[in-house]
């Protein structure tokens, strides 16, 4: 999703280096991976905190609603524009420095459109771009280079989304169930605000009172700003603002939807990469199995980094595109009597402990009525890559099926689920996803984070009135969902799509709490036009 070559074309602002008007050839930059499409008068790719500052101080005086790009990889539709400017952040892809603590810890500076599969090949072969570098950040990637291998632990299975789209969502994904979210990994960030001001936070040093919370910014402003009074979920949760009595302030910009500011930097913690890393495949012949799997998986393997589930109807779809499509031939032959498939990572210190570990995953496989024969081991990185290609087929295939039948359709997209429960709801969620959609008469596949209680339902329709009643299910499956004490967004971000499910989660009254933080921040509203927020909630403003 790279940005198109800097044409010549005129600018949209006379004589603006920086905005060019929203010309055919960004038909691209419409739409995110939701599929929904958008409309923009212009747009603009900075490649610097400057250049950001720079167009929105342009457009603040007359009010432009911005929307914020990073690889438009989102799902609720975050990204897509909402009329005004569209300001893509790709080119903003340089590494800025590293800092190496007493610990001997290593954090990176990256700008926001750093892109998570090039951060890792960085990483990997211990080689960072460092063109531009002070001489403290060279002397630490010196030390980076005679340390034990580094990563950044979140996971959200597209490695070409950006991270600064990663902390925008924060983003989670299967490692999330050991290393929890994007949140913890981040901080230190820069905030550039709706009207070029910046603010510039690190993690430890800016906290609210209770409640409140003041920040300033480098033009010497103060934001001042009464948070919002509810009580956020105990279960994986990316809906809406973080709020807790006494927060740190960077934690409200995270996961923010690029309704506060635009993020121009952020710095990462990195974590030495886990000597031993297996990932093991466990086969079984119905869903109850899979479910009593994964409970002991989580109550009883210290070491599982990631627990993952495919349900019979993901598994199909896998033995179809193996057998349709050459694209997706590589794919590993399933048995017969596969009917639905728990995925575990073990993150390990040496061998004998994955080998514990591993003898301890085949007894609660065996419990569950799995089998040795029916699990798979990845102890090589080659066969771990095989098992991503896998689990990444899934829902790239359920988009391709979905394109498939937009055109017979065009009112049909896609339609998943993000939400998430406690674990002591695991078991009654999945039986309210299998008992309504059996009702609502709807095909569906379940794939994703179970050992979060997190699963993916994509209901996959096939006309604008299975569509239309799916949309209805969801609905309901939120206000189930908020009732169990579980989040309507777990991972994606409630950007466009999951509005209406933030309010069923808060509440009219939450709601407007929040969008008067929003309007602390960007008086006008201009930024993240229609992401979290209908218009109404922001009428009022400065
Ligand atoms: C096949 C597939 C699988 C996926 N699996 C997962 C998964 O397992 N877990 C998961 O968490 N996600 C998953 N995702 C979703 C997606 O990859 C994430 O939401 C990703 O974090 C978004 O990053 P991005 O750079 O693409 O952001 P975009 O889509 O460009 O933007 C996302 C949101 O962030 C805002 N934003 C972007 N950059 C900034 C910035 N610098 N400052 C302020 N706001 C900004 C945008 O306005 C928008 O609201 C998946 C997506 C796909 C296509």
């Amino acid at each position: 999703m790279d940005a198109p070559a800097a044409g010549a074309e005129e600018s949209v602002r006379q004589g603006h280096p920086l905005i060019r008007a929203f010309t055919a050839e960004f038909d691209d930059y419409r739409h995110d991976e939701s599929r929904s499409q958008g409309e923009a008068q212009s747009i603009s790719f900075p490649q610097t905190e400057e250049d950001v500052c720079e167009v929105l101080r342009t457009l603040h005086g007359d009010h432009t609603p911005i929307t914020v790009q990073g690889a438009r990889t989102g799902l609720a539709a975050g990204a897509m524009p909402h009329g005004g400017h569209v300001l893509n952040l790709s080119r903003m892809n340089r590494c800025l420095g590293l800092r190496r603590d007493a610990d001997g810890s290593f954090f990176l500076l990256v700008q926001p459109g750093v892109v998570l599969s090039e951060l890792r090949k960085y990483l990997k072969g211990k080689s960072i771009p460092s063109a531009g570098w002070d001489e403290s950040s060279l002397e630490a990637l010196s030390a980076l280079q005679d340390a034990p291998e580094q990563m950044f632990p979140t996971d959200p299975t597209e490695a070409s989304a950006c991270l600064g789209g990663m902390a925008a969502c924060n983003a989670s994904g299967a490692r999330s169930f050991r290393y929890g979210p994007m949140r913890p990994h981040v901080t230190a960030l820069r905030l550039a605000l709706a009207d070029g001001d910046v603010v510039d936070l690190r993690r430890g040093q800016v906290f609210a009172r209770g409640r409140h919370l003041e920040l300033s910014t480098e033009a010497g402003r103060t934001i001042s700003v009464d948070l919002p009074t509810y009580d956020m979920p105990h279960a994986k949760n990316a809906s809406g603002y973080f709020v807790q009595d006494d927060m740190d302030a960077i934690d409200l910009v995270i996961g923010s939807d690029g309704t506060l500011g635009v993020i121009t930097q952020l710095e990462l913690a990195l974590m030495p990469t886990p000597p031993v890393i297996w990932g093991v495949s466990c086969f079984f012949a119905d869903e109850h199995q899979a479910l009593d799997a994964t409970v002991g998986l989580r109550d009883e393997v210290a070491s599982a980094a990631a627990i993952e589930y495919f349900d019979p109807a993901s598994l199909d779809i896998l033995r179809t595109q193996r057998e349709q499509s050459t694209a997706f031939s590589a794919l590993p032959l399933l048995a017969a009597d596969a009917a639905c498939c728990v995925y575990v990572e073990l993150h390990c210190q040496d061998e004998d402990l994955a080998l514990a570990e591993l003898d301890r995953v085949g007894g609660i496989v065996e419990r569950a009525g799995g089998s040795e024969a029916a699990t798979w081991v990845a102890r090589t990185e080659l066969d771990r890559e095989s098992l991503q290609f896998f689990r990444h087929a899934v829902p790239e295939s359920v988009n391709m099926l979905i394109d498939a039948r937009r055109r017979t359709d065009p009112a049909i997209t896609k339609l998943g689920s993000d939400m998430s429960v406690p674990d002591d709801r695991l078991h009654d969620v999945i039986e309210l996803y299998r008992t309504t959609l059996s009702a609502a008469g709807l095909e569906a596949a379940a794939w994703g984070h179970i050992g979060n209680n997190h699963l993916h339902v994509n209901v996959l329709p096939r006309s604008s009135e299975e569509y239309a009643r799916g949309k209805a299910l969801f609905g309901e499956w939120a206000r189930e969902v908020t009732s169990m004490g579980g989040a309507v967004s777990a991972e994606h971000g409630v950007g466009k799509l999951k509005r209406d499910f933030l309010a069923i989660m808060y509440g009219e009254e939450h709601l407007r709490e929040m969008a008067r933080v929003k309007l602390a921040f960007d008086p006008y509203g201009q930024l993240g036009r229609g992401n979290l927020f209908d218009a109404s909630l922001l009428e009022g403003g400065a």
